[in-house]
This record gives structure tokens, C-alpha cells and sequence, in this order.
């Protein structure tokens, strides 16, 4: 016998299924016509929230579109952080694609319906989304569909270029540099490196070149784990060893690791399509050694922490599979988006309160430095800690400052550098233009 109090219960169940019903009949591949319709959809759903700009062109001439949602679209604000998410690098690797196709229409619908954590996210980030960085792999996979997708059809270019092996090698130049005291961020690109790399690659490290990203995350498949840097072994010359190479922020970036892989349905269970990962995370070369690729680049290249992110062991998921990854996917996506705003961020200023751009910004024992953006504001993420930062610009007195950070949202320091007598000017880094022997791309292609 149904019982009266049964009813109300009964109610919000038939909502539930409703609510599948409804959210699941909008899952679906999106062709490249389709997910730039989709994109413009979500533009014009939120116009006050979002913009739409191309980074560039594929071999094939298609735009590499960008969605950007901000309260300010197109403007970068000070002390504001900006974030990318990257999906669809490798061609074949689908759900990165569909999921943040996912994430945008979430982002907006959310927004107006006055979600509060949504709305703060998008007042207090600059959230760069770029659905596919391959749209020509996409179409060669797309055409063989889910059921018959091999292993490697379509995962590179539209001339069969692994995009993840294709960014300039400055492991190379940081692992030659640490031995000798030599720089530790902003390496310096090869000469003729825009003839070296394929159009994709160009249009990602010309964006990267425009904005100031903190943080960022690469989608792919072909397992389920989250990968932090470096993917580049330290000695590439001990064959069948796979050795750890971490960077100076390896605690920090086991945490970004962690944070998706909790957040994820099932990630950080750690046995995922027949393979094992503590935590569901793994440092990149500790799996295996992978040379040019986007993450490590990121971190030597720019002040931007990038992880590599692996969402499914069928990289070519079927329509039916998507409503799931999705409800699996959906809190670890806006949860990591959410570490942008941890560690320090501040302005630094000159006597007379100018922003001075291209400061440096370092912390006592992390051997990795931040540099300031054309506004004068960095953004330094760190592990809750007390921690010495200093700042220092050519011509201006190096200036320190002790502070504690705690777990919740950035702490706030600015720094006011004082001109240097002119007698101690002195070039403080040599910026030397040394050729990067070109390493051949590694053979192995795991999911990476
Ligand atoms: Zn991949």
C-alpha cells in the first residue's frame, strides 16, 4: 500500500528522471560545424558573460575557437587569474571536446539561474575554453566513428603531426641550466622555432604569448588519471627505466593532480582501464618519458601550471556514454578551475605606484619564479605555508616580505621597489640564445 509519506519522495524521484531525460537528449558528438554552432549558442545564450575569438587555423583552415566567459569578456583585470582548458589535442581523444562543449552550456545555464559558486567562479577568473585544438584529426576520426575509431587514426594533424610532441624541447635548456645555476623559468625559445612547429602548435604558444594563464588543464583519453609534470625524464638515457622527474612545485602540482582525481566519480580509485595510478594521479615521466609536449612547456615557457588530464580508456566514446562522463566529470572540472584562486597574487609598483611588468617574483626554496603581467599583477599558486617572496626588477632594489598562506583564496602582497643606484645596474640574467639540439620525438604513444 503507498503510504502518504512515500509521495513526496516519489515526486523528487520522477524530477530526477525528468531532469536525465531532459540534460541526457543534448548529448551527442558535435561534427566541427556542429560544436562551432554550439559554442555560438552558449555566446548568444550569455552575451554579457562571454566572447568568441580564434587563436588561429588548422592545416584545414579551421578557426581554433576559443570561448571566453569573464564579468568583463575581452578584458584582462589585475589581480584577476586567468585559466584555459584545452580538449580534443589528439584528434581520436573525443570526451575532452564534448565535455567542455559541456561545461560551457553548464557555465551559462548555471549563471543565469543565479547559481552562486557558478556566478563567483566567472566575477573572480577569466576562463579561456578551447574545445578542440585538432578540428582536422577530429573529422578523420569522426568519419570512422566510435565503433570502428583505431588506436592512431586521427590523433595527429592533417599531416600527421602528434600536436603532444611538437611544442620547442626546453627540458633540454632547464635540465642543462639547473646543473649550472642558469635560469629556471621563462626559457628562451629556439631560433626559427615558429618554422618548427605545425600551425595548431603556433596559434596554442602565440595565445599562451597574449595572456597571462596561472593555470590550465589538457584533455585527452586512452585511460583515466591525472598526469602533472615534468612528462620529460631527467635521463632519457637509462632505456626500460622510467624515473620521476619532478619539478621544484611537485608538491603543488600533486595537489592540482589530486584535487580532479577526488572530484572525478571514479579517477582517484587508481585502477582504471587495466592499469594502476595511486591516487589516480601520475608524474608524467614516472609512466613514461615524453618529449615536446604541451605541460612542460606551459611551466618553462610561462607562468602558467598545466596538467595533462585522461578521462576515458575508449578514447572514441559512444553517444550513450556521454551523460555519464559527464555527471563523473562535472564537479572535478569546476573544482580544479576553483585552484586558480589559492596560493599569493599581488601588484608590483614603482615609487610612484606605476605597475612594473615583468617583475620577478620568487619564493625561498621553490626554485621557480613568476613573473609579472603587462599590468604589474602576478599570481603565485603555493600549498598553505609561510613562505619568504621576493620581488625584484632590473633598476629596482630587490624588496622581501614574509607570509603565511592559509587553505581558503589567495592572500594578497604588493611590493613598492625602489630605484636602484645607478652603479649597481648590472645584467642579473644572461639570456643566452643557445640552440636547442633538436631531439627526435619519442616512438612511444601512449594516450598522452
Ligand atoms: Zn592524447
Amino acid at each position: 500500500m503507498l503510504q502518504w509519506s512515500t509521495i513526496p519522495w516519489l515526486c523528487a524521484l520522477l524530477l530526477g528522471l525528468m531532469g536525465l531525460l531532459t540534460s541526457g537528449s543534448d548529448f551527442q558528438h558535435h561534427r566541427y560545424e556542429d560544436m562551432v554552432r554550439a559554442l555560438f549558442a552558449v555566446q548568444s545564450e550569455c552575451p554579457y558573460i562571454t566572447r568568441i575569438y580564434s587563436i588561429g587555423r588548422s592545416v584545414e583552415g579551421r578557426h581554433l575557437y576559443v570561448l571566453e566567459f569573464s564579468d568583463n569578456p575581452g578584458i584582462h583585470e589585475a589581480l584577476e587569474p586567468e585559466f584555459k582548458y584545452i580538449g580534443n589535442m589528439h584528434g581520436n581523444e573525443v570526451l575532452g571536446r564534448e565535455l567542455l562543449i559541456k561545461l560551457s552550456q553548464f557555465l551559462c545555464e548555471e549563471y543565469r539561474a543565479g547559481n552562486q559558486r557558478i556566478t563567483r567562479l566567472i566575477h573572480d577568473t577569466r576562463i579561456h575554453i578551447l574545445p578542440s585544438m585538432n578540428p582536422d584529426g577530429y573529422e578523420v576520426a569522426a568519419r570512422q566513428g566510435p565503433e570502428l575509431n583505431g588506436y592512431l587514426v586521427g590523433r595527429g594533424n592533417a599531416r600527421e603531426i602528434d600536436l603532444n610532441r611538437n611544442f620547442p624541447d626546453l627540458n633540454a635548456l632547464l635540465y642543462y641550466y639547473e646543473k649550472n645555476n642558469g635560469r629556471n623559468h621563462h626559457l628562451p625559445l629556439p631560433d626559427n622555432w615558429e618554422l618548427q612547429v605545425e600551425p595548431e602548435t603556433l596559434a596554442v604558444i602565440k595565445w599562451m604569448q597574449n595572456y597571462n594563464f596561472v593555470l590550465s588543464a589538457n584533455l585527452h583519453g586512452g585511460a583515466v588519471v591525472a598526469n602533472y609534470p615534468f612528462d620529460k625524464s631527467r635521463d632519457p638515457r637509462i632505456r626500460g627505466r622510467n624515473t620521476y622527474a619532478a619539478t621544484p612545485d611537485d608538491k603543488i602540482f600533486r595537489q592540482l593532480a589530486r584535487t580532479y582525481s577526488y572530484a572525478h566519480s571514479w579517477m582517484h580509485k587508481g585502477w582504471n582501464c587495466g592499469d594502476f595510478f595511486n591516487e589516480g594521479i601520475t608524474n608524467g615521466a614516472s609512466w613514461y618519458s615524453l618529449s615536446k609536449g604541451m605541460q612542460d612547456f606551459n611551466y618553462l615557457y610561462t607562468n602558467c601550471f598545466e596538467i595533462t588530464l585522461e578521462l576515458s580508456c575508449d578514447k572514441f566514446p559512444s553517444e550513450s556514454a556521454l551523460p555519464r562522463e559527464w555527471l563523473a566529470n562535472r564537479e572535478a572540472l569546476v573544482s580544479y578551475l576553483e585552484q586558480v584562486h589559492h596560493g599569493i597574487k599581488g601588484m608590483v609598483y614603482d615609487e610612484n605606484n606605476n605597475p612594473i611588468s615583468k617583475a620577478e617574483i620568487s619564493v625561498a626554496g621553490i626554485s621557480h619564479d613568476m613573473t609579472t603581467g603587462v599590468d604589474g599583477d602576478y599570481f603565485r599558486l603555493l600549498l598553505p605555508g609561510t613562505y619568504t617572496v621576493k620581488a625584484s626588477a632590473p633598476g629596482y632594489l630587490p624588496s622581501s616580505n614574509t607570509v603565511t598562506v592559509g587553505p581558503a583564496e589567495a592572500i594578497q602582497l604588493h611590493f613598492y621597489l625602489k630605484k636602484a643606484p645607478k652603479q649597481s645596474l648590472k645584467g642579473k640574467h644572461h639570456h643566452g640564445k643557445k640552440n636547442i639540439s633538436a631531439h627526435k620525438a619519442s616512438l612511444k604513444l601512449g594516450p598522452r
